[in-house]
């Protein structure tokens, strides 16, 4: 049997077919500009896939904020994105009116977080988060088992972590004046330093100070939510450099409070992303599987 996919980015739409075991068989990325001009491409791509293929049903892994609690008036909608012109935008319900076959939905993260624990190094597991460090930090959430939605989404990339007397720059978030996403992201070491981030590659500092925000975020989500495993995705986490250096900051902020097997193994316990960049893209697989096995 086969699925759509599609990871549903600020900048750019990644569409393709999967295998139930996550297999992609192809994929297509077009650039993400308006509703009107880009949902009549996802919409022929799909098509297309449903005569050729037979496809399913599709899964979305969308950026958000989106509203993914079933039942909710705006279910499918994009919320309040800086992103204007798909403000209340209803993806879902346009999706399922012009494809007349079952969409799942998450958030991208959580998506991803899908992704590691079908495929991935998550496998198995329960509680697990998977943070990316891209143009922006977001958290993909699982706990017991269940990708996390509560009153709508986590939006993990935004707690307030202190910033560091030292650090040179300021938060580039427009709401929070010290959060992990304003304080880590990419766009925050360009906007600190001056440089890209793949162009500071050798100068310690930028990578110590990165390291200690990366650390203070997944120690409150540690202590918060005691995941199994933590995953770091995302441009910023190519930097490999980066995991010796927070798994030390880590467990030296934990400070022995406690200690769990889990713990023990810090090689094992934060590591990067397995699945070369398509944990999104399988993850949107599993949960076009997820809303195919719920209309049976
Ligand atoms: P997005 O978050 O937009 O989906 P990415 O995860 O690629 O995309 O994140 C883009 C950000 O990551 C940019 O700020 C970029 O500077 C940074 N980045 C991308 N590749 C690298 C790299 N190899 N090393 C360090 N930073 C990177
Ligand atoms: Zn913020």
């Amino acid at each position: 049997m086969l699925f759509g996919a599609l990871e549903a980015g600020g900048t750019k739409m990644v569409m393709a077919v999967g295998e139930e075991n996550g297999k992609i068989l192809e994929q297509k990325t077009i650039p993400t500009t308006t509703p009107e001009e880009t949902m009549p491409q996802i919409v022929e791509y799909f098509k297309e896939k449903i005569e050729e293929k037979g496809i399913v049903a599709l899964g979305v892994g969308a950026f958000g904020p989106v509203d993914v609690v079933k039942g909710s008036p705006t279910y499918g909608h994009i919320l309040n994105t800086p992103k204007l012109a798909w403000k209340k935008y209803n993806l879902v319900g346009t999706l399922e009116k012009e494809l007349g076959i079952p969409v799942g939905l998450d958030t991208d993260v959580n998506g991803s977080c899908l992704g590691e624990m079908t495929y991935g190094c998550a496998k198995g597991l329960d509680t697990v988060v998977y943070i990316t460090i891209g143009t922006g930090i977001g958290a993909g959430i699982a706990v017991g088992g269940r990708l996390l939605h509560g009153m709508l989404h986590p939006e993990a990339g935004h707690i307030l972590i202190a910033k560091n007397s030292h650090d040179p720059g300021k938060s580039v978030c427009p709401y929070h004046d010290s959060c992990f996403e304003g304080l880590a992201s990419g766009p925050s070491i360009e906007a600190r330093w001056g440089k890209k981030a793949v162009e500071l590659v050798d100068k310690t500092i930028v990578w110590e100070l990165e390291s200690e925000y990366v650390a203070k975020g997944l120690v409150n989500m540690i202590l918060t939510l005691s995941p199994q495993k933590i995953i770091l995705g995302g441009g910023v986490m190519h930097q490999e450099q980066l995991f010796p250096m927070i798994r030390s900051k880590v467990m030296a902020m934990l400070n022995d409070y406690y200690t769990t097997r889990e713990l023990c193994d810090m090689d094992s316990y934060i590591v990067p992303a397995s699945l070369q960049d398509n944990q999104g893209i399988m993850g949107a697989v599993r949960l076009a599987q997820l809303a195919y096995e719920k209309m049976e």
